[in-house]
């Protein structure tokens, strides 16, 4: 194992709040990124899943009669949770293999007359095949919801993501770009849709002053720790101690609750969100021409997959996804990185059956190419405090662990 160092780097690129940004101010968050991503307006919820989980019970009202939803069997958690939470059932469908999208075959075969919904994800900020899902849906009267959590920013022909699909979701939560430590965004291009959307919200989220309270409480911790100094209290032991306990789900944060909370996000927060927000647009375009560059030297190491975008498709960037050639190399890879503050990590632990504690909601399908996907990823943290010096000896130990 390397040793360990003072600094922690955080995993993912999240955008760095400052001390001015909690300052008071008008709240203006989501029509200044309505402005900056060139969406029609969009509707701010308490979190993604709480985006999802509206757009879920909004859309079943419109077709009662489809019960189930299909979803990447690698995806995070959450989204089954939201699922259940509406009262639907959730249909998996496995991953291409060694890519994040859906296997067109295995999409058009769970795909029926009872399905509700599809939800192409842009996993790690990498564009999404959207339209082989709208092609689908279309043919079988189903709606598509971009799962755009963590990728805020991500654009495809230069257009925002989440506008292909019927409906689309940004997450706010810690570590995903823009954050309000917990947040989320919905967008549609229909009106009526919109309307629907806004008509659901409204007689489904009530304000929640004690969950508002604590939100607030722990967007400051946030705001504190969130730089090298304070990650290693924040981040770097709790994962530590997560992993000498053998607990990898938790070590990564995969441990949900099963019901989430609902309630209005505070002036206060979305004042802060307005404020951190005008630097997001020089932010992204900072991780992309760093994230390039890295890509070019991780495309160097024989035997090392790096996910892409697709032509036309220009992601954010909060971590470099990487493919391995098999399991046991790459968990000799993280055995040396995982624990050295370097930001290596692991995006979702398991494919979506293999998770003991969604047992009662995830149906116990074969998914040989979400599991394969478990197996041999790992992430490498994109942010800006990642130092060419951290980068390269990240990249030697995966020489040395591939070759
Ligand atoms: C984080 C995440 C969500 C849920 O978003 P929250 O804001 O954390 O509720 C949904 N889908 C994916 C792919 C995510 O990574």
């Amino acid at each position: 194992m390397l040793p360990r160092r003072r600094l922690e780097l955080p995993p993912t690129a999240g955008l760095p709040l400052r001390w001015s940004d909690l300052r008071p101010g008008r709240a203006t968050l989501v029509a200044d990124l309505a402005t900056q991503l060139g969406t029609p307006p969009l509707q701010l919820e308490c979190s993604g899943t709480a985006s999802l989980l509206i757009t879920l019970k909004t859309l079943h009202r419109r077709q009662p009669h489809r019960p189930t939803v299909v979803v990447p069997a690698y995806t995070c958690p959450l989204v089954a949770i939201a699922v259940r939470q509406a009262g639907l059932q959730l249909q998996l469908c496995d991953l291409r293999r060694g890519h994040y999208d859906m296997d067109a075959a295995a999409l058009r075969r769970v795909c029926d007359e009872r399905t509700l919904a599809i939800i192409p994800t842009h996993l790690g900020g990498r564009v999404a095949d959207v339209a082989d899902a709208v092609s689908v849906a279309r043919n079988i009267g189903a709606y598509v919801i971009e799962d755009a959590a963590q990728a805020l920013g991500a654009r495809r022909d230069g257009s925002s993501v989440g506008l292909l699909g019927d409906v689309g979701f940004f997450s706010l939560a810690a570590g995903k770009g823009l954050s309000i430590y917990e947040g989320g965004l919905l967008l549609t291009r229909d009106p009526l849709l919109r309307e629907q959307l806004a008509h659901m919200s409204a007689s489904l989220i009530c304000d929640r002053p004690g969950w508002e309270a604590r939100r607030s409480l722990e967007l400051l911790g946030y705001a504190a720790l969130y730089r090298p100094a304070g990650l290693r209290l924040a981040y770097g032991n709790p994962l530590r101690r997560a992993l000498r306990r053998h607990d990898p789900v938790s070590a990564v944060g995969d441990d949900f609750p099963l019901r989430i909370p609902l309630h209005r996000v505070g002036h206060w927060r979305r004042a802060i969100g307005a404020h951190a927000a005008a630097r997001l647009p020089a932010f992204i375009a900072h991780l992309s021409i760093q994230a390039r560059q890295r890509l070019r030297r991780l495309r160097q190491i024989d035997g090392i997959q790096v996910l892409d975008d697709p032509p036309g498709g220009s992601g954010t960037w909060p971590f470099l996804m990487l493919l391995l050639p098999d399991e046991s190399r790459r968990d000799r890879a993280l055995a040396q990185l995982w624990q050295a503050g370097l930001g290596v990590s692991r995006l979702f632990i398991h494919a979506l059956p293999d998770y003991d504690y969604l047992a009662d909601i995830v149906p116990p399908e074969a998914v040989p190419h979400a599991r394969d996907f478990a197996a041999r990823s790992l992430t490498v943290s994109n942010s800006p405090w990642v130092t060419e010096a951290d980068f390269e000896t990240i990249c030697g130990v995966l020489e040395a662990t591939v070759g």
